[in-house]
């Protein structure tokens, strides 16, 4: 047994493993495994269907959101979405706070016009930007921000105003770790593999209004209008993914919907950031309070020798994954859904225990 802080492919709730694991062989009587089963058969549909509609109840949005499962990673998304709604004369805003959404605006950079209406980069991307610090686009064709930096380990924990432009999102890291708003967004989007499944699916959540104003020039595979006709059923999904999802959904609903979710990974991440603030400085966390991400905690120890001694004390004891990742070192815990409190609570012991032993 490890704890396990990977920040992604990541933890998955046990149940959810025990579950594939018993039906692995034998899917609801068809006497094939669910990797084994058509696309096209009744069995994927329900799997395909269920997941949606999940979906589109946690996330509160009706039939005007269409729910798609595609593949490529957040970072296709990353160039889909100036594909599809950055037409020539127009301009996209990106609001930077960290590594992901300065990679969201270079990818877009080299398929329309981008600005930065806001960063937090010359602060070391410590925070998300306050209201005065917002200068958007008077038009732009969307503002896209990212909701959790998975890397730097900040977060928005208040939506911008961005008035009645078109709101975009990477919710990668933290989709589903709290009650959301959707109806705020015209699409947002997420990686399954931090907070809702394993690697291979994307989940796009999106206004059905927005994603039919795309042009029809661009290459049907890159055209979300044709996933969503087609029930995301356009060429072969990753169908394993979608069913982990699927799996993932119903656990998120036996642990008591996203409100429950949302209080037990505030108090996850209060346990960590807890030991961070109460160490007198021997560790040292790298957001600033009111952005703290509570997916995934930043922190350094005062040098990088003393690093290394942490996360290989910590390797020893069972607590994996906790590497910073490697374009800003220090240390990473990342706490998504299916980390238990438990957890949380055995690496701070092991925290205070390795500053007793240091200090
Ligand atoms: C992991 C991550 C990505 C990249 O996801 P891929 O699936 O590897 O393309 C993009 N944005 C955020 C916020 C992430 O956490």
């Amino acid at each position: 047994m490890v704890y396990n802080f990977n920040a992604g492919p990541a933890i998955l709730p046990s149940a959810v493993l025990a579950e594939a694991q018993a039906e692995l062989r034998d899917y609801h009587g068809t006497g094939m495994s669910i990797l084994e089963l058509s696309h096209r058969s009744t069995e994927y549909e329900a799997v395909n269907a269920d997941a949606q509609a999940r979906l589109k109840a946690f996330l509160g949005v009706g039939d005007d959101y269409q729910v798609l499962f595609l593949q490529g990673g957040a970072s296709l998304q990353f160039a889909m979405i100036p594909l599809n709604f950055l037409p020539e004369n127009r301009v996209a805003d990106y609001l930077l706070t960290g590594s992901w959404s300065e990679k969201a605006l270079t990818e877009a950079g080299t398929l329309g016009e981008v600005r930065a209406a806001a960063s937090t980069r010359a602060g070391g991307y410590r925070t998300v930007p306050g209201a005065a610090e917002i200068a958007l686009s008077e038009r732009p064709a969307y503002v896209h921000l990212t909701s959790n930096e998975t890397i730097h380990g900040v977060q928005w924990h208040e939506w911008p105003d961005v008035g009645a432009r078109p709101l975009i999102a990477d919710m990668s890291s933290d989709i589903l770790s709290r009650p959301l708003d959707t109806n705020r967004f015209a699409l947002i989007y997420a990686g399954a593999q931090k907070n809702l499944g394993p690697s291979g699916a994307t989940v796009v959540v999106a206004r059905k209004e927005l994603l039919d104003s795309a042009p029809e020039t661009i290459p049907a595979i890159l055209r979300y209008a044709i996933h969503a006709r087609a029930s995301s059923l356009y060429n072969t999904p990753p169908s394993f993914a979608v069913y982990l999802i699927g799996l993932t959904l119903r656990w998120i609903e036996t642990e008591g919907g996203l409100d429950a979710l949302a209080e037990r990974n505030r108090r996850k991440a209060a346990l960590i950031y807890g030991a961070i603030d109460g160490s007198g400085g021997f560790y040292r966390g790298h957001a600033l309070p009111e952005s703290r991400s509570l997916m995934n905690v930043t922190f350094r120890l005062a040098t990088p020798e003393a690093e290394k001694a942490f996360l290989m004390a910590a390797d020893e004891a069972g607590f994996v994954g906790l590497a910073g990742h490697r374009s800003v070192g220090g240390v990473r815990a990342s706490l998504y859904n299916a980390m238990t409190l438990d957890g949380c609570t055995a690496l701070t012991d092991f925290m205070g225990e390795f500053m007793r032993r240091r200090g």
